[in-house]
């Protein structure tokens, strides 16, 4: 199918945007890298009226760190942003979500800010910004405001920005000195979304430097959006612990491809994988 009719504007700055986006409200959408919009167009799913296109707006596409943390701009495409060294190195979470990210031409385009707006619970950046405590900066025309993780993810495809409002940026906190990460999930084929995805922070607690370390996860697919919990206690007592708390907690929709009790089975066994590894790359940063 094709899209229904829309009027295209292409804005060269920030404020060109807002301004537009005031002006349509609802009825107009952003288009960043155009790789979930354009299908849902067209398919007819969703039908703006008006396409903000801020491919042409300079500057918004940097990765930059200020040593407290990574900002992520709207127009940076995951590919950059997964070869992105310094973000490798402060924050690997992010190129560890990244790399089950669809194919290679779909991250060529597509931009990591556009996932985390899009708000898919199946998206491993919305997972990944839960996890890290980051926050999404909004731009309108009557001024910016930061929204924090715990805020911006309402339901499915469903954020806490406003329509007129433009996300200009996302902020990734830097992890302590010696923390773990690891990200796997379970798709049916290389590229899919995952029927269960997890990532995993694990650091020692700064209270307890020498006792059982802080161990947090975040899912996707397993809820309307990324859901993330404190498994510190349970990986203190044993990894069938962990896995009986994720059960406990977890209770994921079933669709086409999954069970619910299938997907909850999986939510098990890769938190105790993915456990395992961030605790395995935080002994090698501590060695
Ligand atoms: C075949 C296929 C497989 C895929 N597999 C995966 C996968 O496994 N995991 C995954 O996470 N993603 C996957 N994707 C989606 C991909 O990651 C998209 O690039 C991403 O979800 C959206 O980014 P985009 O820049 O293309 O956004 P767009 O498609 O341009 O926009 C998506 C939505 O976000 C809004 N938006 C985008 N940017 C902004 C902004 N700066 N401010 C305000 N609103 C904004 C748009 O208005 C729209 O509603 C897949 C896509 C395809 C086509």
């Amino acid at each position: 199918m094709k899209p229904a009719p829309f009027r295209w504007h292409g804005p060269t700055s920030v404020a060109q945007a807002v301004a537009l986006l005031a002006e349509h409200g609802s009825a107009a959408k952003v288009l960043a890298g155009g790789q979930s919009l354009v299908p849902v167009m067209a398919m007819r799913l969703v039908s703006p009226a008006h396409l903000v296109d801020i491919n042409g707006i300079a500057g918004l596409d940097g990765i930059t760190h200020d040593g407290r943390g990574t900002r992520i701009g709207a127009l940076a495409r995951h590919t950059r942003v997964l070869a992105d060294a310094d973000l490798a190195r402060n924050q690997p979470l992010v190129a560890q979500g990244l790399s089950h990210v669809a194919h290679a031409t779909i991250r060529n385009r597509g931009t990591t800010l556009g996932s985390i707006v899009h708000a898919d619970p199946a998206g491993e950046m919305t997972a990944v910004l839960a996890l890290t405590g980051g926050t999404v900066t909004a731009v309108s025309a009557t001024g910016t405001r930061e929204i924090a993780a715990a805020d911006f993810f309402l339901g499915p495809l469903e954020s806490a920005l406003r329509p007129d409002e433009l996300a200009v940026q996302a902020t990734f906190p830097d992890l302590p000195t010696g923390a773990g990460t690891a990200f796997v999930e379970v798709s049916r084929r290389s590229g899919d979304y995952a029927l269960c995805g997890v990532g995993a922070v694990v650091q020692a607690d700064p209270d307890r430097p020498d006792g059982p370390p802080r161990v947090r996860c975040a899912y996707l697919s397993v809820a309307d959006i990324p859901v993330v919990l404190d498994l510190t206690g349970a990986w203190a007592s044993g990894e069938a612990d962990v896995v009986a708390q994720v059960h406990a907690t977890l209770d994921p929709p079933a669709d086409l491809h999954a069970s619910s009790a299938y997907r909850r089975q999986l939510a098990g066994v890769l938190t105790v994988r993915v456990i395992r590894q961030a605790r395995a790359s935080m002994a090698a940063v501590a060695a």
